[in-house]
């Protein structure tokens, strides 16, 4: 019979919930501390006012799921939330409002990628067998490349529109990090999960409900069900080696996961790991901003739209919210997201709300039922970490009984859900194997 731990997990976003419900899973025993009134960290839903002064309960940010996520889906499962009941899947498609883009349909990626790309009109025959050739040789090298390549050098010979219609938005999506200083080496592996996870993994998930009904709140309930203590408001302050086992606020745990942010875990361990903390942090940021708008009648064609960005345009995305919720709210109600935000946010949130509410204007004339108005404008200045090529990342061993886990943790992935549901996982396994080893 393994040992059963009494585990603290620090951090109550996906990372900390993954960690917390695989450590139950293993037989632990779990405390959890989370600073903030709610969980779910940054993928929570939050209560604001509009700017009518109105009541609106709004995504902290527009949050896209894709098929190959299969952590983040087998979490939500465990806790009893339905990914099917509480997602939107749509097959992956990248249509702007002129111009038809590239749209896969059901079934195997990679067959349903190669047949959109041949039928992708808006590109010249050469333009469609380049990007094919491209993904032939990438594909041929295990989605390889060299780690100091940004994603920009990987694809400085595909065609110009290709590049500007699907790798830009592409790699901004999923990278939150611009193609010019992206790393190729993660935007490889991005793709290669979802184009070979089997059928389905290119698949769009879109949050039907408030994001805090995707994960946190199902996971609070089976947590507590289970057993769990769940210590909500409270930011853990201190912790100190002893003996073999840990203090965490002067509560002794046997082993700890440190969820939280890679600034609050570099804070908490500089005394115990300094090498550590200063890898941590060393990461830099990459903001996100998230416009709502409001515009009662109003439609898109589909419920998610790729923009063409430029000097006055911010935003990358449009999603039609009304398509997407399950709310009567959401009708008329749009989310335009701008993703690796940092030169919009220096010239502060309004004049990027004002330059979105012009695009929006500007780029969906026909699908205004009446003017658009925005309703509020969210922003996450480290929304994720800047995913640069051969950036070291924090590991997930800290020491003996300590482990880290979050979507800034060395992984495969860039800053995502599954990122950070795949390093809760392995934090809280980590932990169980080191004690039966
Ligand atoms: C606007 C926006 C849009 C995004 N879009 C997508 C998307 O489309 N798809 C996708 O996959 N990902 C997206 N992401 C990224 C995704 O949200 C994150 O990768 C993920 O939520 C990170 O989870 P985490 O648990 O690692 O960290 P967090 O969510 O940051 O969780 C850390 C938690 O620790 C808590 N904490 C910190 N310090 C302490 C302390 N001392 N004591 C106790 N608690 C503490 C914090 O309050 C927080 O709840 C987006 C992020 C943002 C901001």
């Amino acid at each position: 019979m393994a040992e059963v731990l009494k585990l603290a997990v620090v951090g109550g976003g996906w990372a900390g919930l993954a960690a917390a419900v695989q450590a139950i899973r293993d037989g632990h025993q779990v405390s959890l501390f989370e600073m903030a009134a709610q969980l779910g960290g940054r993928a929570r839903s939050v209560d604001c006012k509009g700017v009518d002064a109105q009541d609106l309960t709004l995504d902290n940010g527009q949050h896209i799921l894709i098929g190959a996520y299969r952590q983040s889906l087998a979490l939500m499962r465990q806790v009893g939330a339905e990914p099917e009941e509480l997602l939107q899947r749509l097959p992956l498609r990248l249509c702007y409002p002129d111009l038809d883009g590239l749209s896969l349909m059901p079934g195997h990626p990679v067959p349903a990628f190669a047949r959109a790309v041949l039928a992708c009109a808006d590109w010249t025959w050469p333009e469609r067998l380049s990007l094919l050739r491209h993904c032939t040789v990438w594909a041929l090298k295990g989605f390889r490349c060299d780690p100091k390549a940004t994603v920009a050098q990987l694809c400085a010979t595909l065609p110009r529109p290709v590049r500007e219609q699907l790798i830009a938005p592409l790699c901004v999506a999923s990278l939150n990090t611009p193609a010019d200083q992206a790393s190729a080496a993660v935007f490889l592996r991005v793709l290669k999960d979802a184009l070979f996870s089997g059928p389905g993994s290119s698949d769009l998930l879109l949050p039907r409900w408030p994001l805090s009904d995707l994960l946190a709140g199902p996971a609070a309930d089976w947590l507590r069900t289970q057993g769990a203590r769940l210590h909500l408001g409270q930011r853990v302050s201190s912790l100190v080696s002893d003996d073999g086992r840990w203090l965490v606020d002067d509560e002794r745990f046997d082993a700890v996961v440190l969820a939280c942010t890679a600034s609050e875990a570099a804070r908490l361990v500089e005394p115990i790991a300094a090498g550590w903390a200063q890898t941590a942090r060393d990461l830099r940021y990459e903001p996100i901003v998230t416009v709502y708008l409001q515009s009662p009648g109003s439609h898109l064609p589909v419920p998610m739209m790729a923009l063409h960005e430029g000097p006055q345009a911010p935003a990358q995305f449009v999603f039609d919210l009304g398509q997407i919720h399950q709310s009567e709210d959401a009708a008329g109600r749009f989310a335009f997201v701008i993703s690796g935000a940092r030169g919009w946010l220096d010239q502060g949130l309004d004049a990027t709300a004002e330059a979105t509410l012009q695009q929006a204007q500007q780029a969906l004339p026909a699908h205004w039922a009446r003017p658009p108005q925005l309703l509020r404008a969210l922003t996450e200045k480290r929304a994720t970490f800047a995913c640069t090529p051969g950036l070291q990342r924090p590991e997930a061993r800290i020491a003996p009984g300590l482990m880290a886990a979050g979507d800034y943790v060395q992984g495969p992935y860039p800053a995502t859900l599954e990122g950070a549901v795949m390093s809760g996982n392995t934090a809280a396994r980590g932990l169980t194997s080191e004690r039966r080893g």
